[in-house]
């Protein structure tokens, strides 16, 4: 859940969302957290623009910022969500479900924006960006994503527990050489051993693991502990750093290039 304070000044307390402007007007958005209400500052400029939104899953955290997202309400935009089905239920039925009376007084049918969905089935393309998915480990399941720009490739791994074979293997396969991975580490090792197993996160351990294991360049700690301040994130990145030196810790508007 999203967090505010003193004690989060620097990592940020928002929850997940990641952005890149795929072509000029054309974003690619991974989640729809509170981080979202950053980007509609750009939104600003008046000229019709395009969103596809790829959502990991559907827990609060990661759909929280999308009933408020500001270019839903302004005809002219196009809106795309991807989203994996769940229950026999596709995104359309599964956002639509909470994004309604009485939890929000506008359905997403009926925004000013021009909105369609597409259920998770196979690699597609954004603009000029691959996309390829795999099945992680978690409560309800996720997603996890490959972007394969022109140049470089990143693997965003968020909510994904360690420790079910069948989902790391796929992990490691699907960023296998990418240039960065971003992986959850929401918990020490000790954690993930002890109160917060199956609680679907993982360590900045396994996080360090899986960035060898795929052979990628850079390490992205993601999912930060709302619970943690910035001094026990740093913390947490300089034992990483020990096992994997180009690891840094996500933090609120962070750019990676791609
Ligand atoms: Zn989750």
């Amino acid at each position: 859940m999203s967090v505010t304070g003193d004690l989060h000044r620097r990592y940020g307390g928002n929850t997940t969302c990641f952005e890149i402007e795929v072509e000029p007007g054309h974003h690619l958005i991974i989640d729809g957290g509170t981080g979202l209400r950053s980007l509609q500052r750009q939104a600003a400029s008046g000229e019709p623009r395009r969103y596809s939104i790829l959502l990991t899953h559907y827990h609060w955290d990661h759909i929280q910022g999308l009933p408020a997202f500001q270019p839903l309400f302004e005809i002219d935009n196009r809106v795309t969500f991807y989203g994996p089905r769940f229950d026999d239920r596709g995104v359309a039925e599964t956002l639509g479900a909470v994004i309604r009376p009485p939890w929000w007084p506008v359905s997403l049918d009926e925004v000013a924006a021009d909105v369609s969905f597409r259920d998770l089935n196979g690699p597609f393309a954004v603009g000029p960006i691959m996309v390829r998915h795999a099945e992680g480990s978690h409560p309800q399941g996720v997603v996890l994503f490959r972007l394969e720009g022109p140049n470089r490739s990143i693997v965003i791994a968020t909510d994904h527990e360690a420790g079910n074979t069948d989902a790391d293997a796929r992990l490691i396969s699907l960023a296998s050489n990418s240039d960065v991975l971003v992986h959850d580490a929401q918990y020490t090792p000790d954690e993930v051993r002890t109160t917060r197993k199956g609680w679907g996160h993982s360590s900045y351990e396994s996080a360090v693991r899986a960035a060898q294991d795929a052979g990628v360049n850079r390490l992205v700690l993601t999912s930060h502990d709302p619970d943690r301040a910035d001094e026990d994130v740093d913390r947490l990145k300089s034992m990483a750093r020990a096992m994997f030196p180009n690891t840094d810790a996500a933090y609120e508007g962070m750019a990676i290039p791609l």
